[in-house]
């Protein structure tokens, strides 16, 4: 770590990540200054709460490198080809993300003298509800420990926490794998690897080479996908300092080294318990909630990386038994006249709706919002032969109305709330599918899409959705 003090560091983002940056660097006696390209009321008002702690912000230049500075820390929203950053690679200022901060303050641990090793997650989807997984089961195992990540625990409050915690369930964005050189979990998963952020990254390739940073280091396992071919390829082209031991997961029987199932088991045949047994049973796919195919294969992840930091079989159950996914994740909000309401408004990609309406038929599917550069060909193909209808919202509608058209013409497609916003445009939105659902049918929100051009986040898309869909089942 630097010398600290006086040491000039830019905080590039006036966001929640780049005011707790801002405040622990200020508290290690740095030189701070905070840059951000915009300059709004929201924005003044923030810059002025961190003038009064002596941390000067500059508003309306988030571009020009401030002289002198020796180091970046940035705001995971901040893209890559940022002249800012432009200007720091000739410079020689290293450039860091909050993870990449928060991992190079941990603080060692009294009982081992080490800082708590980190047990990361990454992936197109399923982040959360994995990560969450994973610190119900070390919870179960008897160990103080945090789902740290974009919901629960921000990574910097992790390390810093007074509390100290014995181990990390920590879930990483490829935007904070970017930032993050010296980062070496203890383990980590990559869940699966779908086209999402191009437009952040550039290409695919560009996002996969982020993702697969994840296993370089000493790893102590590097868990993969036995279903995505891709995650396996990251875990061969990881830089390794040592061999990292492989463990796939699978939702058939497991191989040698692998996580599966097996006559409704989870079975563990990578970490076998002694010499006598070949597997170690890990509590059946019902104790998984919900028991859908893509969180099953979130379950043995969490599993496989709880087994390989040493949990009990045993505490893997309890902890998988103890979970309960967080709102806007395939939530089950009303049945009414026998048509069942989902909202899976978390679903702000083509592959996490893939694998939603997979779960369901059939389905009059409410999608649409901002693409993000994406593509629905795959998707609508995928979802062909479960569609009763389709609702279409948001700004890049026509991309999925013009891929139904060439996969799906027999499909019935509305399109609603055509330049409104929030609960009156969700009222619109679902009382047209309410209008094609028949008895038996699920009416799923799962928009494949961002929702910013709507509302002010899937949070908000998802609680409108419920509300109104309450409404009319008060009638
Ligand atoms: P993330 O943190 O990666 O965004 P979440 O756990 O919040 O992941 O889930 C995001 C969305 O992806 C939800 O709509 C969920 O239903 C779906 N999902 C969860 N796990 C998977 C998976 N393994 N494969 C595909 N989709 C998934």
């Amino acid at each position: 770590n630097p010398d600290w003090t006086g040491l000039p560091v830019v905080v590039a983002g006036l966001g929640l990540s780049g005011i707790s940056a801002a405040r622990v660097l200020r508290g290690l006696g740095a030189e701070v200054t905070v840059v951000d390209g915009g300059d709004s009321e929201g924005l003044r008002a923030r810059a002025a709460e961190l003038a009064a702690l002596g941390i000067p912000v500059r508003l309306g230049d988030g571009d020009s490198l401030p002289e002198g500075t020796r180091l970046i820390v940035t705001s995971p929203g901040w893209p890559p080809s940022s002249p800012l950053f432009a200007a720091a690679g000739p410079a020689g200022v290293p450039v860091w993300g909050d993870v990449e901060l928060a991992w190079r303050l941990r603080r060692p641990l009294a009982a081992t003298g080490e800082p708590a090793p980190w047990l990361a997650i990454t992936g197109t989807n399923g982040k959360t509800t994995t990560v969450q997984m994973l610190a119900s089961i070390l919870t179960a195992a008897g160990l103080r420990t945090a789902a740290v990540g974009n919901v629960g625990v921000s990574v910097l409050d992790a390390v810093l926490a007074d509390e100290p915690y014995d181990v990390l369930a920590v879930e990483l964005s490829s935007y904070q794998l970017h930032w993050a050189p010296s980062l070496r979990p203890h383990s980590a998963a990559v869940l699966n690897l779908a086209p999402d952020h191009l437009d952040w990254h550039g290409s695919m390739e560009a996002y996969a080479a982020d993702k697969g940073r994840i296993y370089e280091g000493n790893l102590v396992a590097c868990v993969y996908n036995t279903a995505d071919p891709a995650t396996e390829a990251l875990v061969r082209e990881a830089d390794v300092e040592e061999g990292c031991r492989a463990i796939g997961f699978t939702l058939g029987a497991p191989g040698l080294s692998e996580f599966g199932v097996v006559d409704g088991l989870l079975v563990d045949r990578a970490f076998v318990p002694d010499r006598q047994s070949s597997a170690a049973e890990l509590g059946s796919v019902e104790d998984v909630n919900p028991p859908a195919p893509h969180n099953i294969a979130n379950a043995l992840a969490a599993a496989a990386l709880a087994r390989a930091y040493g949990v009990d079989p045993k505490a893997v159950r309890e902890g998988l038994r103890a979970f309960h996914p967080d709102a806007h994740r395939i939530a089950e909000v009303a049945v009414v006249d026998e048509v069942t309401w989902i909202d899976d408004s978390k679903a702000t990609n083509t592959h996490a709706a893939a694998a939603s309406l997979a779960s369901f038929r059939p389905v009059v599917w409410i999608a649409g919002g901002l693409a993000k550069g994406a593509t629905f060909d795959d998707l609508v193909q995928g979802a062909e032969g479960r569609l009763r209808a389709a609702v279409l919202i948001g700004q890049d509608r026509a991309l999925i109305r013009e891929a139904l058209a060439r996969h799906a013409p027999d499909v019935p497609v509305i399109e609603a709330a055509e330049g409104q916003t929030g609960a009156v445009a969700m009222a619109e939105v679902v009382a047209a599918a309410a209008g094609l659902a028949q008895p038996g049918d699920t009416v799923l929100l799962a928009p494949a899409c961002a929702s910013m051009d709507m509302f002010t986040n899937y949070n908000e898309r998802g609680d409108l959705f419920a509300a109104a869909v309450r409404a009319r089942a008060d009638r």
